[in-house]
């Protein structure tokens, strides 16, 4: 492949893409919402996009099967990040990982008091790293989504996801006590890509830094 891969997930973050594709001259060519297909084609014949699941695009990066990626910070904290160049922080998807409990809890006095608390998340990694820096005793469930749900049923204590109006956490009973990390979507670079096609991936790092307002 002599022209460049972009792994995108659905969603927001494709959404929010949009533009700063436009702004490198990429428009794609099917919309991922009504398109079953996962390799689209653009108005650039040297440009193709892949959609992948979100969590999957650092790993399709990191192995070169995409030279570049779009990926949430959350997902990049999660991931690890090994091998791939991280150039951009696109300020896209913004929102915050945050530790939450039931409305009636005292999470504060619970960690004064050195309780073993039971967190429900999908980002068991970073979550790990968090309470193991405060010296709070966790044991960690790990779930694949609507990580709300989990203190409503006795599942877990309190959870560990990504908060960015807090309605979710509100209609669910839910508030937010500590923040984790703050979160956007950042581009990723294969490091071997970026040497070998350089002149092809330069010009897009340099045409979205100019989109989102930042110096290449
Ligand atoms: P999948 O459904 O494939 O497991 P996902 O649920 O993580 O993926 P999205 O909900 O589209 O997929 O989230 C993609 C990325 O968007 C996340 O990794 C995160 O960086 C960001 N994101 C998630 N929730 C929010 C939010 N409420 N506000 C802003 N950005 C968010
Ligand atoms: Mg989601």
């Amino acid at each position: 492949m002599t022209g460049i891969t972009i792994a995108l997930s659905k969603g927001r973050i494709f959404e929010e893409t949009l533009p700063l594709l436009a702004a490198a001259g990429i428009t794609p060519l099917e919309d991922p919402e009504s398109s079953r297909k996962l390799i689209l084609q653009t108005s650039r014949d040297d440009v193709r996009l892949i959609i992948v699941r979100a969590s999957d695009v650092p790993t399709y990066v990191e192995y070169g099967a995409a030279d570049l990626g779009i990926a949430g910070k959350d997902v990049l904290l999660e991931h690890g990040g090994v091998g791939l160049y991280q150039p951009l922080d696109l300020e896209i998807a913004r929102c915050r990982m945050m530790v939450a409990v039931p409305d009636g809890f005292d999470y504060a006095a619970a960690v004064r008091q050195g309780a073993r608390l039971r967190v429900a998340t999908k980002y068991v990694q970073t979550a790990r790293e968090h309470f193991a820096a405060k010296g709070v005793h966790v044991d960690l469930i790990k779930l694949y989504g609507s990580m709300e749900l989990a203190p409503l049923v006795g599942l877990s204590d309190a959870i560990v996801d990504l908060v960015s109006s807090g309605n979710t956490l509100k209609a669910n009973g839910l508030k937010a006590v500590e923040e984790i990390a703050q979160i956007s979507s950042r581009l990723v670079v294969n490091q071997a890509a970026l040497k070998l096609k350089r002149e092809l991936i330069q010009p897009m790092l340099d045409a979205f830094a100019g989109a989102i307002g930042k110096a290449a």
